[in-house]
């Protein structure tokens, strides 16, 4: 790894973290990303270039606008780090080669997707629908390895170069990648609907699932469902425990009532409000989507092995 070239490449990750948040602040809102420049969020007032450096600025005004004293959230130098790192991580495992561009460009969308869909609980299409055509596209140029390519190569023999073939196979995979991953997830939320009554997943999701989908191939994109249900549940569980807790404590001391009654009625609430309250899955999906990408063909060969 080149130093040189390795810092270049950091700091190119903390521009494009800094174009993320502009990203996730402004496409939910329909919003361009282009024009207007960037703008405090509080007074509206116009951001000096040398108030927008990433992560330093933040760090410098500790976290304030400059004009109007308004709190800027610790997101912006958090996506600008987290996509300083990705950058870096990518250059690492791959060196300057397309399968480094495959990767940046994975993990920027699923970063934006991951905070824009904890903030509003919305995945923008203008983040989803490109990456998914980007995903496709790209696997012509990265092989992807997966069911298609290792099932159909040895048993389909085409009548033209090799090279022609494994770019066919490999699109393939996106392509079967993307199908499956999207009715998974359509055929999940539906089966929600008509369990509890609510919308569970939104069309968001399918297409977020979509899109890992064409980067990912069936495998990983399996892999990447069950690990964000899993992630999920056990995050749903955290909550309604926490929750249960807080509320039987208050229970107790602001209402004066007997243990067993404060842990029963504290019970009942924190399981509605758990119902209520809507869980924002593309998160998981997201950042499961990330682990799969770097970890999951270890993971699924120590798994084999398992069996
Ligand atoms: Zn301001």
């Amino acid at each position: 790894m080149d130093p040189v070239i390795a810092s270049g490449v950091f700091a190119l990750g903390l521009i494009f973290g800094s174009f993320l948040n502009v990203c996730i602040y402004r496409l939910p809102r329909g919003l361009s990303v282009v024009l207007p420049g960037s703008a405090c969020p509080h007074c509206g007032k116009h951001i000096r270039f040398y108030d927008n450096v990433p992560v330093l600025s933040w760090l410098i005004l500790r976290g304030r606008c400059r004009k109007c004293q308004g709190r800027i959230t610790a997101r912006y130098a958090v996506v600008e780090l987290l996509t300083g790192f990705l950058f870096l991580c990518c250059y690492w495992n791959l060196g300057l080669t397309i399968a480094m561009l495959k990767c940046v460009m994975f993990g920027f969308l699923l970063l934006g997707l991951i905070f824009t869909d904890a903030e509003t609980h919305l995945l923008p299409d203008k983040m989803t629908l490109p990456g998914l055509a980007f995903g496709l596209i790209i696997s012509l140029f990265v092989p992807i390895n997966d069911l298609a390519s290792l099932l159909l190569s040895s048993a389909v023999q085409f009548p033209v170069s090799s090279d022609f073939s494994w770019r066919l196979f490999s699109f393939m995979d996106a392509g079967f990648g993307a199908i499956i991953g999207s009715s998974f997830l359509y055929g999940v939320g539906a089966i929600y609907l008509r369990a509890r009554g609510v919308e569970g997943m939104g069309f968001g999701d399918v297409k977020l699932m979509a899109m890992i989908g064409a980067f990912l191939g069936v495998r990983l994109t399996i892999l990447t469902i069950f690990a964000a249900s899993i992630a999920g549940s056990l995050f749903g569980m955290w909550t309604v425990l926490a929750v249960w807790i807080k509320r039987t404590q208050r229970r107790k001391h602001v209402f004066h009532e007997s243990g067993p009654a404060a842990r029963r009625r504290a019970w009942g609430s924190a399981v509605v409000a758990l119902r209520r309250h809507q869980m924002p899955f593309g998160v998981f999906l997201g950042s499961m989507g990330l682990v799969a990408f770097f970890y999951g063909q270890q993971f699924l060969r120590w798994y084999w092995r398992l069996l």
